[in-house]
């Protein structure tokens, strides 16, 4: 019979796999347990909906089974089963996206835990067998096939005479070397205790024939052999919650989502009341790959009664809380409910609002009372909050905004706006916040000094989301906050007739400037630098970051409306009204030169660099 190749990938991937990146093999049975687990949940879900499909729960089976003498394990199911093509697509490939990214991975030449996350589980059967043969039977087809491969040259796919729906692997284990014993595989009390380590969430029941010893009734040594179930079938979330170790919950969590990272929080619920339900919601260890894509699906899997009724449930979850993973199971939905009657069900939305206040309280809770995880948490989930409080024009900003930190200038570290309303100057009546590309750099704009020199707080944000969450929040605590570099940010107070006198009697040179400029809405003179010559302020709603940001986002050009600030104080501005009276041409050139200052300290691109250069060098040569 002819051998078929394995993808390129696909034999990278199992190249590395034997050789093993991944040092565990005991995870092969787990694995291969809960493909079985998936391939009969999609058989028992059909079932609910197509009357043509007649299976009872009871009768849904994993079976494993030992041979020494052929040094065989064998793992079957009567699930859904693989038709000829899925065979050869699902067992002789592995899924595109996920090998693209196991490639650069493997470029860059990290030691992950790989399996799982890319969906390439039953490929660690090859870690511990020579050989694996498939033989498996779809529901809707007559005929079966046998799929064989030892994982190097190929596979080889055959036509085979399984009556049944369903599939058999059987492995066909390798030899012992000095470093590893594969033999103990065949021992049923490895077997049980790998079940019961890994794979005892498992809702179906996983059966061996087990073997005992008694003594009959002349007292003699017998040995007799008996079915037995090795998991526990209460699923964990039934489970009592104090007897639980943290190992199993991040187990069942890493196999059932394909994380590799443990979660980072875990809350167990079990409700009574209105509506009773038990689930076990995560908060990942890591941000996943596909989170701010469109191919991520937010959701909760939802069981009635330890069935599963639907894997990615969306309806529980509300978007601002999208990453958070797990399992509910509720007796009070019923199992052959349709999607749309789903949808409409009151007894989901009561468990959404449910999981919404529980998964919100948690947040609170740790942002109180373990700052360090919370803050890991919200370094890979945080963007999500900020879109919460700015989708929906708002409307949901009362829920979320105490669940936001900033980073400082005072405290240099994250503070939520609460704890920056409790230490506000008593003098001050707003919010202060800056923007820019790192904490550093907005540490060093002119706009930010004078807020130091006055000990007043002030927020660094440097996500692009940031000013638009700021926006829609508008007030905290009857504090408005506003951006420092908005014209409503004006904090020096002394001598304001001085200034208003110097920018009257200079209107004509000032408008000149704007003039010469041409980019600008205002130019004028300004006391709430200290040291800097110049800045950019902007009226109204638009700052110059978000300008950048929206501008990046559409075609249409969105200008802020800009005014370039002159430090009263700063021998420039003697300077530049000495000029009005000798050289105008002069004070046009110098005008241009303070924008381009102005915009480059804020981080902004200048359009015309060459006229500007070309004008610095001038000045220069004198
Ligand atoms: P994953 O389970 O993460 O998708 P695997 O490599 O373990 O990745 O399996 C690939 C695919 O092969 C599965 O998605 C499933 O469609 C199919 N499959 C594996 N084992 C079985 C089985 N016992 N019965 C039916 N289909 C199976």
């Amino acid at each position: 019979m002819k051998n078929k190749q394995f993808k390129t990938e696909t034999k990278k991937l199992l190249d590395l796999m034997i050789n093993s990146i991944y040092t565990n093999k005991d995870i092969f049975l787990r694995e291969l347990i809960s493909n079985a687990s998936d391939a009969i949940d999609k058989l028992y879900y059909r079932s609910l909906t197509d009357k043509n499909i007649k299976v009872k729960h009871k009768d849904l089976e994993i079976f494993i089974s030992l041979d020494k003498e052929k040094r065989t394990i064998t793992i079957e199911d009567n699930g859904c089963g693989m038709t000829k093509e899925e065979l050869e697509e699902n067992l002789g490939t592995i899924c595109k996206s996920g090998s693209e990214i196991f490639k650069e991975e493997n470029e860059k030449k990290k030691n992950i835990d790989i399996i799982g996350q890319f969906g390439v589980g039953f490929y660690s059967a090859f870690m511990v067998s020579d050989e694996v043969r498939v033989e498996s039977k779809a529901l809707d087809s007559n005929e079966s096939y046998l799929w064989i491969s030892n994982g190097m040259d190929g596979y080889t796919i055959e036509s085979s005479n399984k009556k049944e729906n369903g599939t058999i692997i059987t492995l066909k284990l390798k030899e012992d070397t000095e470093d590893d014993n594969y033999s103990h595989y065949l021992e049923e009390y490895e077997i049980k205790h790998l079940v019961k380590k890994y794979s005892d969430y498992i809702t179906y029941p996983i059966k061996m024939v087990c073997t005992h010893n008694h003594l009959n009734d002349k007292k003699e040594n017998v040995e007799h052999k008996e079915v037995e179930t090795l998991n526990s079938l209460v699923p964990i979330w039934k489970k009592n919650k104090n007897k639980i170790k943290e190992e199993e919950y991040n187990n069942f969590y890493m196999e059932k989502f394909s994380d590799y990272t443990k979660p980072d929080d875990i809350i167990h619920i079990n409700a009574e009341g209105i509506v009773t339900y038990d689930g076990i919601l995560f908060i990942p260890g890591s941000t996943p790959y596909t989170y701010y894509t469109k191919e991520f699906e937010k959701g909760l899997q939802l069981y009635s009664n330890g069935v599963l009724i639907m894997d990615k449930c969306s309806d529980l979850l509300p978007d601002y809380f999208s990453f958070v993973k797990g399992v509910i199971d509720s007796p009070d939905l019923k199992l052959n409910i349709s999607r749309e009657t789903l949808q409409q069900s009151k007894v989901l939305k009561l468990i959404a609002k449910n999981v919404e206040n529980k998964i919100k309280k948690e947040l609170e809770n740790l942002k109180d009372n373990d700052r360090s995880k919370y803050e890991k948490i919200y370094n890979n989930f945080g963007v999500q909050l900020k879109y919460g409080i700015y989708n929906n024009f708002g409307m949901d900003k009362e829920k979320l905004q105490d669940l936001l930190l900033f980073y400082s200038s005072v405290k240099k570290e994250m503070v939520t706006l609460k704890e920056y309303v409790s230490r506000m100057k008593e003098d001050q009546d707003k919010i202060y916040y800056a923007t820019g590309d790192t904490t550093d750099k907005i540490d060093m704009l002119p706009q930010v000094e004078m807020f130091k020199e006055k000990g007043y707080e002030v927020l660094y944000l440097t996500d692009v989301v940031d000013e638009f969450t700021m926006q829609s929040i508008v007030e905290y605590e009857n504090k408005k906050i506003v951006n420092v570099a908005s014209n409503e940010a004006n904090i020096n107070d002394e001598d304001k007739e001085k200034l208003e006198k110097l920018n009257s009697d200079n209107l004509d040179m000032l408008k000149t400037m704007k003039e010469a400029i041409d980019e600008v809405s205002d130019v004028k003179f300004t006391n709430r630098l200290k040291n800097h010559p110049v800045c950019l302020t902007n009226e109204g709603a638009i700052s110059s970051g978000m300008e950048k940001t929206l501008n990046a986002l559409s075609k249409e050009k969105i200008n802020a409306k800009l005014v370039l600030e002159i430090n009263e104080n700063h021998p420039i501005s003697k300077k530049l009204q000495d000029l009005y009276k000798t050289d105008k041409k002069q004070l046009e050139e110098y005008s241009k030169v303070l924008y381009a200052q102005a915009r480059l300290i804020e981080g902004l691109n200048i359009e015309n660099p060459t006229e500007i250069s070309s004008i610095i060098c001038n000045l220069i040569a004198k």
